[in-house]
């Protein structure tokens, strides 16, 4: 019987925008995937700066910007979670909630590439699922040879069969929060339902520090 490939896509998604609902749907179809799950994370393990709009701003918006992508679903698995959650927590629950029938894709963009060495567990993270590093705009392409020594050959392998070649959407949350906060326009990187919510609710208004 075939497994039933669920692709997790961990980030902090303040906001959400059009380059991770693109490249999370292309990776969806490069996988076979079928369906998407966004995790919002509620404070990065290697981030000390909090997100800027509140976990229930950032989950609504996410809850706005798939609404139209019948594979696509979100979890505040991590939201609930009191202090940062770390990958594999978060891996080991969808595991053990969707059974053993589920093929489980961690997805992630290569500008994560050079923390991954201090992931926790990254080891075990690699073993456990299938963690998809996808291209993104700015970046080198994903080149997982200085991992050899740390991670060993076989998982250096692994990674490199499960790169998603993703196309490049040059947008990021940081840009989107500074634009927003200079008065500029975003609707080239936000959908209207999320441009209109943060309107509404007045985020991302002040200058960050
Ligand atoms: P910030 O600018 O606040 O760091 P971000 O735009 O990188 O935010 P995150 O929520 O941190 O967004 O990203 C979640 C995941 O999506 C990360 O793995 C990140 O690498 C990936 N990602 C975000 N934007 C893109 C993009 N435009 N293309 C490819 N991957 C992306």
């Amino acid at each position: 019987m075939n497994r039933i490939k669920t692709v997790l896509f961990g980030g902090t998604f303040d906001p959400v925008h059009t380059g991770h609902t693109a490249v999370a749907a292309s990776a969806a179809g490069i996988i076979g995937a079928d369906k998407v799950i966004f995790v919002p994370a509620k404070q990065s393990p290697l981030k000390t700066v909090r997100p800027a709009a509140s976990d229930k701003d950032r989950l609504q918006m996410i809850a706005l910007a798939i609404a139209d992508n019948p594979k696509f679903e979100t979890s505040d698995y991590e939201l609930r979670k009191p202090g940062p959650s770390f990958t594999i927590e978060t891996v080991r629950f969808f595991k053990t909630a969707l059974g053993s029938n589920a093929e489980i894709y961690w997805l992630m963009g290569a500008d994560n590439l050079d923390e991954l060495a201090g992931w926790y567990k990254a080891a075990e993270l690699i073993d456990e699922c299938n963690l998809a590093v996808m291209y993104r705009a700015g970046f080198d392409k994903p080149d997982f040879s200085r991992f050899k020594k740390s991670l060993g050959e076989k998982r250096v392998a692994k990674l490199e069969k499960n790169v998603v070649a993703t196309p490049l959407v040059d947008v990021s949350s940081t840009e989107i929060r500074k634009k927003i906060a200079a008065g500029e326009d975003v609707s080239k990187f936000v959908c209207p339902s999320v441009k209109n919510y943060i309107s509404k609710h007045k985020l991302y208004i002040q200058q960050e520090p």
